[in-house]
């Protein structure tokens, strides 16, 4: 049996909610029981949680989910209070503190504020603070999507060098065309992509083909990742306690990569840049550095340190990278030799518009 020392738990909007009645307290206390459980294990537990919405249309007496993102932000507002009210109370019953972080995709573009969230984890866990982690809705309008904490989740299982990451929800985990439960998967190809179907939405977002993206992306990270029923009885300790249940999936990957996988998947480009043939061949083949005399085009409006797209002449993307110049330089330099930076910019900058360190193949 596999010991695990830091696990990421994302708890579903279905999980904590039940029809009509809004927050379920009692399920909130059995998952702080079962987090309680965990700690004196000496595990690491990290909660991301949905809910907010859910529990905000429950106290506004809102019968449908609102069609506005505007409604939606406010029941997300109304509801994270009640949520996290219920979460710090049931677990100080077990001498537990919280420690609320909401985060949105920008707080991983920006490499400062992804380290920063890091530190402020780690800091929590030393201390035996519990952090709960949701989107920080009410600023989040574009991440008001499908998906959100499944995807949030698995970021954050990879920044905090978890090993294991549930998601629970209100299944029993992955389904294959004849309905039978699958207990392993032992990779995340493009079949099992398939089989989660599309999204859907109602009270929380998400659905399987988001869960799968989660595990596909943490197993890469060499994490693993398990799809359970949030509602069988004592789940999370049984899990730990090795006892099988839902879909399984093995992480593979290399922890170390962390910083590629950050530029690859956690941070969202903010621009691109077009290259010639030459330049596609160094990167893809000779595994060299993106040099300004390379770029053809530059588009977006970022700022050096940003993640941007690095595309072909045809417009496909094949690399990632950071940028050590912003959009509005590189415009100046595009299609030149590193010798005439320092007259066009007034200042010497690096040789490299992208370091081959700095630089992942898509
Ligand atoms: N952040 C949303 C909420 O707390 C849920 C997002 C999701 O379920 O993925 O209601």
């Amino acid at each position: 049996m596999k010991k695990y020392k830091r696990i990421v738990i994302k708890i579903g909007t279905k999980v904590i909610t039940s029809k009509d009645r809004g927050l379920d307290a009692e399920r909130v206390d059995e998952i702080a029981y079962q987090v309680e459980a965990a700690m004196t294990r000496g595990i690491d537990v990290i909660l991301v949680t949905s809910g907010a919405i859910g529990a905000g249309m429950q106290v506004l007496k809102m019968k449908k989910r609102p069609a506005d993102i505007a409604s939606l932000q406010a029941a997300a507002a109304v509801g994270q209070y009640h949520m996290m009210y219920l979460y710090g109370e049931f677990l100080k019953k077990r001498q537990y503190n919280v420690g609320q972080i909401l985060l949105t995709q920008e707080d991983f573009n920006d490499r400062k504020r992804y380290l920063n969230i890091k530190h402020t984890i780690n800091a929590l866990l030393t201390h035996k603070i519990i952090p709960v982690i949701n989107e920080n809705d009410t600023v989040a309008t574009e991440e008001i999507k499908c998906g959100d904490n499944d995807r949030l989740s698995s970021l954050v299982a990879d920044l905090c060098e978890a090993d294991l990451l549930i998601l629970l929800t209100d299944v029993d985990g992955l389904l294959d065309g004849t309905g039978t439960l699958v207990r392993e998967v032992p990779e995340v190809t493009a079949q099992v992509l398939k089989m989660g179907g599309k999204s859907h939405c109602d009270l929380g977002t998400g659905g399987m083909a988001t869960k799968l993206e989660a595990a596909k992306n943490v197993t890469a990270a060499g994490i693993d990742c398990i799809i359970a029923n949030g509602k069988e009885r004592h789940i999370i300790t049984r899990i730990v306690a090795g006892e099988t249940f839902g879909t399984r999936f093995m992480g593979k990957g290399d922890k170390s990569l962390a910083k590629k996988r950050w530029i690859a998947y956690s941070s969202r480009p903010k621009g691109t840049v077009s290259i010639d043939d030459g330049a596609t061949v160094a990167i893809l083949e000779k595994n060299k550095s993106l040099l300004a005399s390379g770029i053809a085009e530059v588009a977006g409006n970022f700022r050096s340190g940003d993640v941007i797209s690095i595309s072909d002449k045809k417009g496909v993307e094949i690399a990632r990278g950071v940028a050590n110049y912003s959009a509005h330089d590189l415009a100046k330099i595009k299609g030149l030799k590193t010798s005439s930076f320092r007259s066009i910019l007034g200042s010497e900058g690096p040789d490299e518009v992208i370091h081959k360190d700095n630089l992942v193949i898509i």
